[in-house]
């Protein structure tokens, strides 16, 4: 049966998801591969459908195309949801009853970059399961069948099911900024349906990225969600990532509530509603986290960043709630477990609209430290992995108390630091906290030490 085989370009197939350059490292005829490939798994598991949606990237439509050619060719029934969110697409895996799913995203990224999220079951594809679909590709290994495709359009329910868990009376006033990302046309119909006053920004799809990069996790970003805060005296302002799976959220003051404060604030009702459930934070939140998770009764738990894995963690320990850093937040309590950032600002506004406290005094509540933001220092392809096992193993003969669920963070009188190495690009990843700016002086020194036998002198930070 084999008709010649298709070989990826091999930066393609990463540890989460699948992401190219468009024209250069990925194509249509990589989108028809893959769907090929993926829709194989899908059969070997049994499966016979799968859905599939697409962000607002101007490559999104054509690449969704092949890739259903692909999916279809395995025969499968293809469920085209079309532009949509991430977690849209995740939603209608649930809801269609779905084997699977692919979304076309380039998440945060750069316009010119495209890539692909999926799911297999109710589960992320991930890890080794990516690098199967370059085997089966490499091979033409494929499932042949007759499929269908069909059209369903799910925004309206969506959007009711992301508002039904809306609870408080307060009205609020909020901005929200969808940075011109795949998340406008759901946030404009969830405001329609939330009580008190919306201003939208940039929620007019455009794959260009016109006002600003569509990633909320870095400040320079916000600047335009701060200003539209301060003018309309808003209670908080909410933005999303380029395909509505990260959120980032600013008090009245346009102070940044990161993904671990946020975790911390959300966690309060999921913990009363759920004595002594486990919530898990990522190995680059603060230790105030995993603090205000053991006050409020939960059980916290350090795991390793990256959604895909806190996805199969919370399964496998049953936590209603979970976060990272990134802004990805993810409830089971009351939802499906994914990661959905108009769920999140739901569950957030929810807690806004419920207490007596505004969003700044609920996040002034919360422990402070002093913390570096998140350092990278450059380190080749080669080396970063290596590295990280050698700094590990220096601290372990020393005595040093280590956990390495991902990289090696170490604590010690003053806080703690990080070292990990990142997945998507050639640097390493550190991140310093400490209770005082002394404190925090020391631990900048001890990780300074510890690369030097490694060979790695970081910039100054
Ligand atoms: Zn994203």
């Amino acid at each position: 049966m084999s008709s010649g085989g298709h070989r990826f370009d091999p930066t393609l197939l990463r540890e989460y998801d699948v992401r190219g350059v468009v024209g250069d490292t990925l194509s249509a005829a990589d989108a028809a591969a893959l769907g090929r490939a993926f829709g194989t798994i899908v059969r070997e598991a049994g499966g016979r459908s799968v859905a599939a949606g697409y962000d607002g990237r101007l490559s999104s439509p054509m690449l969704e195309a092949a890739l259903v050619d692909g999916l279809s060719a395995c025969g499968l029934t293809v469920k085209r949801v079309g532009l949509g969110p991430t977690p849209m697409l995740y939603y209608a895996v649930h809801e269609l009853d779905c084997d699977g799913g692919v979304q076309v995203t380039g998440s945060h990224n750069p316009p010119e970059y495209n890539g692909f999220k999926m799911m297999l079951g109710h589960a992320a594809f991930y890890g080794e399961q990516i690098k199967r679909l370059g085997e089966l590709a490499a091979r033409a290994a494929y499932a042949t069948g007759r499929g269908t495709t069909e059209d369903h359009d799910l925004l309206e329910r969506y959007v009711a099911r992301l508002a039904a868990d809306y609870r408080g009376e307060k009205k609020l006033t909020v901005v929200w900024d969808a940075g011109n990302g795949a998340a406008g046309p759901a946030m404009v119909k969830l405001t329609e349906r939330l009580p008190g006053r919306h201003v939208l920004l940039n929620e007019t799809v455009d794959g260009t990225f016109p006002a600003h990069h569509p990633d909320p996790t870095i400040e320079k970003y916000l600047v335009q969600l701060k200003d539209a805060v301060a003018r309309e005296k808003a209670d908080l302002g909410i933005a999303f990532d380029g395909d509505g799976d990260r959120v980032g959220v600013i008090d009245q003051h346009g102070r940044v509530l990161w993904g671990d404060q946020l975790l911390a604030l959300l966690a309060r009702d999921v913990l009363a509603a759920r004595p002594g459930a486990i919530v898990i934070g990522d190995v680059k939140a603060s230790q105030g986290l995993f603090d205000e998770i053991t006050r409020l009764g939960g059980k916290p738990l350090m795991w390793q960043s990256g959604h895909s894995l806190i996805k199969a963690k919370m399964k496998e320990t049953g936590a209603p709630l979970a976060g990272e850093m990134s802004g990805h937040i993810f409830f089971a309590d009351r939802f499906y477990g994914f990661d959905d950032a108009l769920y999140g600002a739901v569950r957030l506004l929810s807690l806004a609209a419920g207490s007596k406290l505004s969003v700044g005094e609920l996040r002034d509540q919360l422990p402070v430290f002093v913390n570096t933001p998140e350092l990278r220092f450059p380190c080749s392809e080669a080396r970063k992995f290596a590295v990280v096992d050698e700094v590990k193993a220096r601290l372990k003969a020393a005595g040093a108390e280590v956990t390495d669920v991902d990289g090696v963070r170490v604590k010690t009188a003053d806080g703690w630091w990080l070292l990990r190495a990142s997945n998507t690009q050639d640097v390493l990843v550190a991140r310093c906290e400490a209770r005082d700016q002394a404190g925090l002086a020391r631990l900048k020194q001890q990780l300074i030490g510890a690369l030097k036998p490694s060979g790695i002198e970081p910039p100054e930070f």
